[in-house]
């Protein structure tokens, strides 16, 4: 059995909410309204997941999907430097592909199962993990297929993440809850319904607080206290 590995997010408030950082062996999901900071988010776990372990890193490399074309290699020079990491070495763990359609979002996922044999990686991010299929199957009558397409994709993060002992880190979307109305104080919920809902090991609903303020709450884990995680974004990355 692989030991799971918690990989510090930047923020000791955050960390402590998620039990010590994003876990490998599992599926972390982060939803939220755009500028919650989920890429950021995305950016400082690229260079923490390389610290070594007893700097709460996972001492590994990591893969990133970009489908909104949203990475940021200059983003990550002054989060390396705040954890005093070299930071073209840490540009070059940083295996970084742009996905255009759900299909190839697939395909790259396939790639990486066979360099994660290969080499150690303990991150894999999927920034974000719903936006092609929300293109690609736009029309009423597709939305069967394209849960299933989904659930496809999902099943490979899931083997991705336990036959490679990695961290899925992936970023969804938030939408209008059809049935949100007058009765309901935030009729906004994560894209992707039941599919998705059911492969996340851990849903994190992200919102803004004052300035650069970021809050954080775990979304339907009844097993979990009601608890709350206030974090900033810094140059630096995220942070307390
Ligand atoms: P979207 O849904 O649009 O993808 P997101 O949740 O991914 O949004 P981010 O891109 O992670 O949002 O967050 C953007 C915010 O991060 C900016 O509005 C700004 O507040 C903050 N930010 C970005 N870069 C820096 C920086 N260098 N220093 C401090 N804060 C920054
Ligand atoms: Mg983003």
């Amino acid at each position: 059995r692989k030991a799971v590995v918690r990989i510090t997010t930047g923020s000791q408030a955050l960390d402590e909410l998620l039990g010590g950082g994003i876990e490998t062996l599992a599926i972390t999901e982060a939803f939220g309204e755009f500028r919650s900071g989920k890429t950021q988010l995305a950016h400082t776990l690229c260079v923490s997941t390389q610290l070594p372990i007893n700097l709460h890193g996972g001492n590994g490399k990591v893969a990133y999907i970009d489908t909104e074309g949203t990475f940021r290699p200059d983003r990550i020079v002054p989060i390396a430097e705040r954890f005093g990491m070299d930071p073209s070495a840490v540009l070059d763990n940083i295996i970084y592909a742009r996905a255009y359609t759900y299909e190839h979002q697939y395909n790259l996922l396939l790639g990486l199962a066979a360099k994660m044999s290969e080499e150690p990686f303990r991150l894999l991010i999927v920034d974000s993990v719903i936006a092609l299929f929300r293109v690609d199957f736009s029309g009423r009558g597709e939305l069967a297929e394209r849960q299933q397409k989904l659930a496809q994709m999902l099943s490979r993060l899931t083997k991705i993440a336990e036959e490679f002992n990695v961290a899925v880190y992936m970023t969804n979307q938030v939408i209008a809850d059809p049935g949100g109305g007058v009765f309901i104080s935030d009729p906004k919920k994560p894209a992707g319904g039941h599919v998705l809902a059911h492969a996340a090991t851990i849903r994190l609903m992200l919102r803004k607080g004052k300035g650069e303020q970021r809050v954080c709450k775990i979304f339907d884990a009844p097993n979990l206290p009601e608890a709350e995680a206030v974090f900033q974004i810094t140059p630096g990355g995220i942070a307390d």
